[in-house]
């Protein structure tokens, strides 16, 4: 686990920041937005990683788990790629506009801003361990172009918390180009976060991290959406 002292206190700075700009609401009920933008592969796969190989699976059991809590408060859509890497990569500004995967997500998110407090949960997959350099299970991002995500930090202290006896290894790294959370963080006043899942993590440890994240959501991101 490795976050530095200068970030941190740069975080907590941005945090500060932030607080002005907030418009959640108590009330409102809270839309969790689910995107596998890496999730179709090319018919012929070679070695490149052309799509992600268990994003979808993932998100869908994420998704079906938020569902199967039936709170009440809190609802879920999720949003699923239709277009190969090597044909058009949704998580760039080049498919920003042109795709119906990022059209269903902005529609999604226009049509209930006003009334729920919506937060975006961009998943992918990764198949080399040492891809982020640190032997990593789980990564989340928590810098984007032009901020911090201080949702990823929170998540990222819960799971490490809840999850400690697993051994499962959670890092926070610096993101970039990640198009789809920068547009829902800089143009649609949206809070997000991106969770990237090593491909070999065993299936017994995907439950553990997807449960805790569904903890987190119920338990933490309510108030989290309102102060943060
Ligand atoms: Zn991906």
């Amino acid at each position: 686990m490795n976050i530095s002292k200068k970030n941190l206190d740069s975080f907590k700075q941005n945090n500060n920041n932030n607080t002005a700009n907030n418009t959640a609401n108590n009330n409102k009920k809270i839309l969790i937005i689910i995107t596998i933008p890496h999730a179709k592969c090319p018919n012929v796969q070679n070695r490149l990683h052309l799509c992600d190989f268990s994003a979808k699976a993932n998100g869908e059991k994420l998704y079906s788990l938020l569902q199967n809590a039936k709170n009440p408060s809190i609802l879920s859509e999720i949003i699923i790629g239709d277009i190969p890497r090597n044909v058009c990569d949704l998580n760039r500004f080049e498919c920003r506009n042109n795709t119906v995967f990022r059209k269903r997500i902005r529609t999604i998110i226009n049509e209930n801003k006003k009334n729920k407090n919506i937060f975006l949960i961009d998943m992918h997959s990764y198949p080399n361990q040492d891809s982020f350099g640190k032997n990593a299970d789980v990564v989340l991002l928590y810098k984007n172009k032009d901020g911090f995500s201080n949702h990823a930090v929170n998540l990222w202290n819960f799971l490490g918390r809840n999850t400690k006896e697993s051994g499962i290894k959670i890092i926070l790294i610096k993101g970039k180009d990640n198009d789809i959370i920068y547009e829902a963080q800089n143009i649609l006043s949206t809070k997000s976060i991106l969770i990237e899942f090593y491909e070999k993590l065993s299936e017994n440890n995907i439950n553990i991290i997807l449960k805790q994240i569904v903890e987190w959501i119920q338990k933490k991101l309510p108030n989290l959406l309102i102060k943060l």
